[in-house]
């Protein structure tokens, strides 16, 4: 095993880079690509790096995961069938506005075997993301026994009196009158879109780290890019087990 990997427990996929959102706090800034990986390749990963690693958690997201549903429920399937206890979805909710394919994706997600779900929603996805077709799919996901949670993005703190947490509040109360739980959700991170957008809102003067920055000499958590990179190499060009094997920082 590789060292640098001795605590590796947790393997995440951005599915696709498409999105149905245009968020102007979006870490990953204009989503111009529209990659998705290819669910075989996904699936297979996971199959390959369990037998390895003792993964307890498997992550989807995006862009929008849920424009590529086959995708997200192979990936959550092998987990299942893999006894991996965490199987999480990270989606803004807003993938159709029909409501039969809202429903049938809901039910195809559970039955995979995704047994967490954080809805992304506040005032910066509702921009653009209508919330009619949100509270649908929440509705849909709602009846099941996963847990279900939404998870806001919080403009400098969850504290802070600005228009978007004041908005972002309005949006929630919507959730909490149908029984939804509320996560404690994220603090804004100056990257990407945010930074091009809501400087005012940070201090520039302050380094800040990103919460998502990995150790690169104790990575617990790998993530696949949608064009199936990985630690500096790609899936698609390489062995995924020798990628990790050969990893060094
Ligand atoms: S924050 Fe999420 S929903 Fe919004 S543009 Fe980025 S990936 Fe899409």
């Amino acid at each position: 095993m590789n060292r640098y990997l001795k605590n590796l427990n947790r393997i995440e996929f951005i599915v696709t880079m498409a999105c149905t959102g245009k968020c102007k706090h979006c870490s990953q800034g204009d989503h111009n690509s529209t990659d998705n990986i290819d669910k075989s390749l996904a699936a297979d990963a996971v199959r390959r790096i369990a037998e390895e690693y003792p993964i307890s958690s498997v992550m989807t997201f995006g862009g929008e995961p849920l424009l590529f549903p086959e995708t997200v429920c192979e990936i959550h399937k092998t987990a299942k069938e893999l006894k991996i206890p965490q199987r999480q979805l990270i989606t803004n909710g807003y993938f159709s506005k029909n409501t039969d394919k809202i429903n049938l994706v809901a039910k195809q997600i559970i039955e995979s075997g995704v047994n967490e779900i954080l809805l992304s929603v506040d005032a910066f996805h509702q921009e653009t993301i209508p919330l009619e077709y949100v509270l649908e799919f929440a509705k849909a996901v709602n009846t099941s026994d996963i847990s279900f949670k939404v998870q806001p993005a919080w403009l400098v703190s969850s504290d802070a009196d600005n228009p978007y947490n004041s908005k972002t509040k309005e949006i929630l109360a919507v959730f909490k009158h149908m029984g939804i739980e509320m996560n404690q959700g994220n603090v804004i991170f100056p990257s990407g879109n945010a930074l091009k957008y809501l400087s005012e809102y940070f201090d520039m003067s302050q380094k800040s780290k990103s919460p998502y920055d990995e150790d690169p000499s104790d990575i617990r958590a790998i993530c696949f890019s949608a064009d199936g990179g990985i630690l500096g190499s790609n899936a698609y060009k390489k062995d995924i087990i020798k990628i990790l094997s050969d990893y060094a920082p």
